[in-house]
């Protein structure tokens, strides 16, 4: 096995991440209990996670509903709210699911967009000028505007879901030609593409224009998909899941965090394995407790203590053994 890193960490600049995506009230019932309200959404669950490698700004708009209680989770872990936008009179976005005992899948009962209805962002100079860019599940025509404002990212990868697949198809492949990096379900990259396997569908999304693809596998962990090759990781063991709501938003939060907290190195090879690792060291938090309760106390130790057990459990030694013909 690698031996771990035990040199100095390298100083380094603090990278500015933007996302526009759902900010959210959810309420959610899992078979280990039920939350009528709380706080979530793809950009919020995003934004949390991202929050332990860089500056993170948040693009959406909110309802009157949206309290100081809410401010105060993200501002908690410093993400920058200022381009948040307070829609007098308006509600906030609300998603309601359920999961049965297979936590890897959920009913949506209902999806309110309210205020996103007909929000038009309009971002601050500062979260134009965000070194890496992160469009979070919403309505793909907001996430190009947004994409179309960011002119000078390194990198922008983006998320979506089987909603946007079967309303807006045409959209959303309009999107996807603009990013760099596509984070999907494994299942919605399968639909997305029509082709039945992942790596047909992960070559049939590269041919658009991504370079990075990664396929979200829920409980079995995660694929990455490059030119390169590919690199699987499976989710960290846990003994309990509570909520998986918002994991995949972690694991992205995770993920391009870190790429984004690396900006003088190409997003490619180790560093993308490196990321992957962290994404689903995060996104394990998340699951452990509703809604961001656990991300919300989260600690650096037990982030790095997870990303070395994950190494640990996927590192096998290879030795030479004559086999019978
Ligand atoms: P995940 O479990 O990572 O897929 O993300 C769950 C989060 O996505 C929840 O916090 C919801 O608020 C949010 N969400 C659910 N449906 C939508 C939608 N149609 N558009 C945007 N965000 C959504």
């Amino acid at each position: 096995m690698g031996r771990p890193y035990t040199g100095p960490l390298r100083f380094r600049a603090v990278m500015s991440v933007t996302v526009v995506g759902s900010i959210a009230f959810d309420q959610v019932k899992t078979p280990f209990g039920e939350r009528k309200r709380m706080l979530g959404g793809s950009a919020v669950h995003f934004a949390l996670a991202a929050s332990f490698f860089d500056d993170v700004r948040v693009v959406g708009p909110v309802g009157d509903d949206f309290g100081e209680a809410e401010y105060a989770a993200l501002r908690s872990r410093n993400v920058d709210t200022s381009d948040i936008e307070h829609v007098e009179g308006g509600k906030t976005f609300f998603w309601s699911g359920e999961y049965g005992w297979n936590l890897n899948d959920r009913e949506t009962h209902d999806t309110q967009l309210n205020v996103f209805g007909d929000f038009q962002p309009k971002l601050s100079d500062e979260s134009r000028a965000a070194d890496v860019l992160f469009l979070a599940n919403i309505q793909p025509d907001l996430q190009r505007e947004v994409r179309e404002q960011c002119v000078g990212a390194r990198f922008v990868a983006m998320d979506s879901m089987n909603l946007w697949i079967d309303v807006a198809k045409d959209s959303l492949i309009e999107t996807i030609r603009g990013v760099d990096c596509l984070m999907l379900n494994d299942d919605e990259l399968r639909m997305l593409t029509g082709r039945p396997t992942l790596l047909s569908a992960a070559r049939e999304v590269m041919a658009l224009g991504p370079k990075v693809v990664v396929a979200k596998q829920g409980e079995y962990g995660a694929a990455l998909i490059t030119e390169e090759g590919l690199f699987f990781l499976p989710a960290y063991p846990l003994e309990s899941v509570l909520d998986p709501t918002g994991a995949g938003d972690t694991f992205a939060g995770g993920f391009i965090g870190y790429i984004a907290a690396h900006a003088g190195d190409e997003p490619e090879g180790h560093l993308l394995r490196r990321a992957m690792a962290y994404g689903t060291a995060i996104a394990s938090f998340n699951v452990e407790e509703f809604g961001t309760d656990r991300i919300q106390r989260l600690t650096r130790e037990e982030i790095v203590d997870r990303v070395d057990e994950l190494q640990r459990i996927t590192h096998f030694q290879n030795a030479p053994i004559e086999l019978r013909t």
